[in-house]
């Protein structure tokens, strides 16, 4: 089964409220979608949206590198030859880790589909459903206890906040959550790199001490600091999840051995995809540090194959994949199912979405 063309198209669809974090507002899921078609006619799907506040890929230099670097180094390459596709696709250019997972992911599922089994079972197997939290966009406080309350009615029993604007004011934020959710709903921390060391520690601490009873606080400091990642880390007893500052297995190895984060959040649009994911899954299992799997803005399609990957992997124990929750809309069909704060397997091959509108198909 070889690679006979890799095409691209674009997807747009509106989001349920606009999405505001410590770094960006965003109002619609604008994504480069990619189709791999192999000789025998099989399609593969793949999906990269363009986070340039985190990875630096943009529409344009997603586009041009799939056009100018990935395609012709993967086209006649046979897709069951795995290994060989991954090694070069990693080795055609440096970075552009989101045009990359857009197309790992599209050979994948075509790898898979062509095994007539859907891709979580062949990466493992470890589990059939999971919950996903959902993201809470930073706003004033009246509106983040609402959404969040209205996130609760929607079945949500897993909280994903973002913070890290207003300093110890985060902290009251925090408490008028937890007042108005209540005790049973587990909240989450997103700072998203927006707090320096000291104040994370007095921040964290703060919630410790008014008893807010925080799962885990998310990238805390700057994605270079690791120094700073690590000081608080140590100083607080709230587990501390690492996300920006982990792209490659590299960087999960420097967070593992130096024990700077408690946690990693593996992105596919971090890593470059499935194939890198797994190296960081392997040195979390040796070092024995859970992972999270996250996404960014993305539809269903992209986030499917990141669900494949934590239910084969019993690594990944927490999800952060509401990127088709946060989506007014879902134009596909097969796949994974989401619904709501559950998230289940099913049985179709590959990652199993189908119905993929992109009127842009192009070479
Ligand atoms: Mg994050």
């Amino acid at each position: 089964m070889r690679i006979k063309a890799i095409e691209v198209g674009h997807i747009s669809l509106p989001l349920v409220h606009p999405f505001k974090t410590a770094l960006r507002t965003v109002e619609a899921v604008e994504d480069v979608v990619v189709r791999v078609v192999s000789d025998d006619g099989t399609v593969g799907y793949g999906e990269a949206p363009p986070t340039a506040v985190i990875t630096g890929d943009t529409t344009a230099s997603i586009l041009c590198a799939i056009r100018e670097y990935i395609r012709p180094a993967l086209v006649g390459m046979d897709v069951m030859d795995l290994e060989a596709v991954m090694r070069r696709l990693d080795g055609c250019m440096a970075h552009n880790t989101t045009p990359k997972a857009a197309v790992d992911m599209a050979v994948y599922d075509l790898w898979a589909r062509a095994q007539g089994k859907p891709l979580y079972q062949l990466l493992g197997d470890a589990r059939q459903s999971f919950q996903t939290d959902l993201t809470i966009s930073v706003n004033p406080v009246d509106q983040m206890v609402s959404d969040s309350l209205e996130a609760v009615d929607r079945g949500f029993g897993i909280l994903k906040v973002k913070v890290g604007k207003e300093g110890l004011a985060d902290v009251d934020r925090m408490a008028a959550i937890r007042r108005a959710v209540g005790p049973d709903v587990r909240l989450r921390v997103d700072a998203n790199q927006g707090w320096t060391a000291e104040q994370s520690v007095s921040i964290i601490r703060a919630m410790e001490d008014r008893g807010l009873d925080i799962e885990l606080v998310e990238q805390p400091v700057p994605a270079h600091d690791l120094a700073g990642l690590k000081e608080v880390a140590r100083a607080v007893d709230t587990p501390i999840l690492a996300d920006e500052a982990v792209f490659s297995h590299y960087d999960a190895a420097r967070i593992i051995e130096e024990r700077a984060a408690d946690l990693i959040n593996i992105k596919l649009m971090k890593t470059g995809g499935i194939w890198n994911a797994l190296k960081i899954c392997r040195l979390a299992e040796a070092g024995g540090v859970e992972c999270m799997i996250g996404c960014m803005l993305e539809s269903r399609l992209s986030v499917a194959a990141a669900a494949h990957l934590a239910a084969g992997q019993r690594i990944i124990t927490r999800a952060d994949l509401d990127g088709p929750s946060l989506c007014a809309v879902d134009p596909y069909t097969g796949g994974p199912l989401f619904n709501g704060p559950e998230i289940a397997m099913s049985d179709n091959p590959g990652v199993g979405v189908e119905n993929v509108p992109c009127p842009a198909w192009s070479d």
